[in-house]
């Protein structure tokens, strides 16, 4: 775009606006010529005026407004195979949301997360250890969402860009939604949240913050349908105990 172009009033301004407060600029300058006209050299004087971005969550969001947003997506590449979008299930008012990594092909199938066989053991993990604690919580309470909405091919790891680009509708979600806490299942939806690099088994089982939010980092419930595993699902039990723990009791 060039500078002398005028800013006001398009979408295409707000969309650049909010690529640069991605990029962590809170404030921008823009030097506007003084309008004159009959412009003479010495009177041409250029002011200085700070622009306040505007927010990545606009005024009023809610649930239902990004997912109008998200409408029938193709901002990233994995609109190309996926069947159904995957937006998110359960409590509008969650005090706890668990983050995934995207979709699998029964997710796919259906436009609701974790409803596989890897849904159905955080279904059972999270109802099951509630249970045992005392803590009256059924999946319906809770709030389940991905990093990204459509399903990688062959389930492969969303690549970076993908997660930048999807990860917008995400910190909507989570800013909307407000939770007490956030369970960031597996390494993906850990780093999507928390940036850096390291793995779950560092992350795990001690807790973080996401804007402000205390985070929860464990396994994501697919690694732990794998037969050699049990460690990790002592230790996954363990993490959910503790986030069930702060936020219900
Ligand atoms: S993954 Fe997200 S950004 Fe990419 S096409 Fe799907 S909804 Fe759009």
């Amino acid at each position: 775009m060039s500078p002398r172009e005028p800013l006001e009033g398009t979408n295409e301004v707000r969309r650049i606006l909010q690529f640069y407060r991605d990029l962590g600029f809170k404030q921008i300058y823009r030097r506007t010529p003084v309008a004159i006209s009959t412009p003479a050299p010495a009177e041409m004087k250029a002011i200085s005026e700070t622009i306040e971005l505007p927010g990545l969550v606009p005024a009023g969001d809610t649930l239902d407004l990004i997912r109008a947003d998200i409408g029938d997506c193709t901002r990233c590449r994995l609109c190309k195979e996926r069947k159904k979008i995957v937006f998110g299930d359960g409590s509008a008012r969650a005090r706890l949301v668990f983050v995934g990594e995207g979709p699998g092909a029964d997710e796919d199938e259906q436009g609701i997360p974790f409803v596989g066989r890897a849904g159905q053991l955080l279904t059972q993990m999270i109802e099951g250890t509630a249970s045992k604690e005392g803590i009256p919580l059924k999946r319906a309470d809770v709030y389940i969402c991905n990093v990204v909405k459509c399903r990688p091919p062959e389930n492969r790891t969303p690549e970076p860009d993908e997660m930048e680009i999807c990860g917008q509708f995400l910190f909507r979600q989570l800013s909307v939604i407000k939770p007490k806490a956030i369970c960031a299942l597996g390494s993906t939806a850990a780093k999507a949240l928390l940036g850096g690099k390291d793995g779950v088994t560092k992350l795990r089982g001690k807790w973080h913050k996401w804007n402000d939010i205390p985070l929860m980092v464990t396994f994501h419930p697919s690694y732990l349908l794998r037969p050699y595993n049990q460690n990790a699902k002592r230790e996954s039990w363990e993490d959910l105990k503790k986030v069930l723990h702060f936020v219900y009791d």
